[in-house]
């Protein structure tokens, strides 16, 4: 298959990087069965930068196949603990001698500010593969104490197969958090990375074999959603899917796996989380981490803090401030030393945040600030803020994955739990407060997988991260995600029973 070579001279990296563009299916890269393609484009421009392998339900099926004789040969529990650990810390190495190749890839095909791909993405992605290479020794069972003439006891036994569809926002965070657990825990995998920004996947694949694992143990198979993803949620093979992504598909995935083989799934999905700001906060740190919350990735976060209920009493002020700031974000080249905001990712997402501009002004809500274009070149949108927002308008309600804020005013509590918790989401929150009371009062009530007290937009790996009611079902990151990967085995053993 063909390769992609590209040389960059810019203010925050220079040098020549070269990637494979066919799928990576047991260990080699190869064209795709049916030979399609995919364009992918550089958002600054608009223009194609390479077209790379796309996959169908054909090469599902020949990398599910390879995947499942790996497992059955070379990895599972096959591999020790230690040695599967051992494997995900030289992947982790090689990752980092090319951290800067990586940032380079994800600032040309997602638009994200080369400085946030390199010290967050993939800073990121690389503690995530440590982290979890530290826990592949570490999976155990329980003795569980029944009866004198019994031995009980459970063990963690790997899946098997297991199928990966990732996003665009935060390419390799995203690949690294699904692979690094279910692999620890001797799973073999099937990923499928997002269509808009497979270059960094690709750069990836270079390194598996280096780092040691027997081919068809992580295959990476770029293609577009509805054939290649659709083919890994119905595929008898796979036994698991992880998701990330929007509820949307997340339904259809769900389906999917129902319909065919009962396959459990993981589902990290969208939201339209609330920042609660009170009256009694440092107003200056408040205002800081509402802009976090909401621009940072330029609104294509899904924990976003897109909804922002400010108390009357600190209305004005903090809208003065918040206002100040949203002005003050450099948004432009992402390969510039103090850009902040790139371009939105696509076409289809630029037109889709117009989308629900124009839709915000028609239901009667006021472009406080922002709400245009910039440029006439590339997807790049003005950090934009619309005040007068009532709880029916379609900005207030549904998720627009861009710099857009919807700036709401509350006066007690209770009101504001209740506007806060009216939403189909529900997977992060944040609450700006000096009474440690409150805080903890209205962390508890917010219906979110992740509450964050005086600060915003927070993952550790660490940490579990996963959504309630319609953002998602089940744990990633942290000791919770290695339960994705795991089934549990009770093991009776009789000690003197007798029939
Ligand atoms: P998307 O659902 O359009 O696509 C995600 C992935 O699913 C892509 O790889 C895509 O090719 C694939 N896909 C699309 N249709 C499919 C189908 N029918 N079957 C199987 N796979 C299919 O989402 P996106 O636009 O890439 O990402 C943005 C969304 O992701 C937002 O809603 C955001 O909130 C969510 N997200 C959630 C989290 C989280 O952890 N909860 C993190 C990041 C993004």
């Amino acid at each position: 298959p063909a390769t992609f070579t590209k040389t960059f001279d810019t203010p925050t990296y220079k040098g020549t990087i070269t990637i494979p563009l066919g799928l990576y299916i047991n260990g080699q890269h190869v064209d795709p069965v049916e030979g399609g393609s995919i364009e992918v484009v550089n958002p600054s421009t608009g223009k194609v930068i390479t077209s790379i392998a796309a996959g169908t339900k054909a090469d599902i099926d020949i990398a599910a196949t390879a995947a499942e004789k790996a497992y059955k040969t070379s990895w599972g529990l096959r591999v020790s603990g230690t040695e599967r650990g051992k494997l995900l810390f030289k992947l982790a190495d090689l990752m980092e001698q090319r951290i800067d190749q990586f940032a380079a890839l994800d600032a040309l095909a997602n638009g994200k500010a080369y400085k946030t791909a390199y010290g967050r993405d993939n800073t990121g992605g690389i503690a995530v593969l440590r982290y979890y290479a530290g826990w592949a020794d570490k999976i155990s069972g329980k003795t569980i104490e029944t009866n004198d003439k019994k031995l009980s006891y459970t063990r963690h036994e790997p899946i098997g197969v297991v199928g990966q569809i990732i996003p665009w926002n935060v390419p390799m965070f995203s690949l690294t958090l699904k692979i690094a657990p279910a692999l620890a825990t001797g799973n073999t995998i099937v990923l499928k990375p997002s269509e808009l920004t497979p270059l960094s996947a690709l750069l990836f694949t270079t390194l598996i074999e280096e780092a040691g694992f027997p081919p068809g143990v992580i295959n990476i198979v770029n293609g577009y959603g509805p054939t290649a993803g659709q083919a890994i949620s119905e595929h008898p093979i796979i036994r698991k899917v992880t998701f990330t992504g929007s509820t949307l598909t997340g339904r259809k995935i769900m389906e999917a796996a129902a319909k065919s083989n009962l396959k459990p799934v993981t589902l990290e999905l969208g939201g339209k989380s609330p920042t609660v700001i009170f009256d009694d906060v440092d107003l200056e740190q408040a205002v800081k981490w509402a802009i976090h919350g909401i621009y940072f990735n330029h609104g294509q976060n899904c924990s976003a803090g897109s909804r922002i209920f400010v108390q009357e009493g600190i209305y004005d002020a903090f809208l003065k401030q918040f206002t100040e700031q949203a002005l003050a974000i450099k948004v432009g080249d992402p390969f510039q030393e103090e850009t902040y905001q790139g371009p939105q990712v696509s076409q289809t997402q630029f037109d889709r945040i117009m989308g629900y501009i124009e839709a915000g002004k028609v239901d009667g809500a006021k472009v406080h600030l922002g709400g245009n274009r910039i440029g006439n070149e590339g997807y790049f949108i003005q950090p934009t803020i619309f005040t007068e927002c009532q709880p029916h308008m379609k900005i207030v309600r549904e998720e627009i994955f861009g710099p857009v804020a919807c700036i709401l005013k509350f006066k007690t509590e209770e009101e504001v739990i209740e506007q806060a918790n009216d939403t189909t989401y529900g997977l992060a929150a944040s609450v700006f407060t000096k009474d440690i009371d409150k805080g903890f009062r209205v962390a508890h009530a917010i219906e979110a997988g992740n509450m964050w007290i005086n600060c915003s937009n927070q993952a550790e790996i660490q940490m579990p991260f996963g959504g309630y009611k319609q953002s998602g079902i089940g744990r990633e990151l942290g000791e919770y995600a290695l339960e994705n990967y795991t089934h549990v085995k009770a093991v009776h053993v009789n000690l003197g029973l007798r029939l």
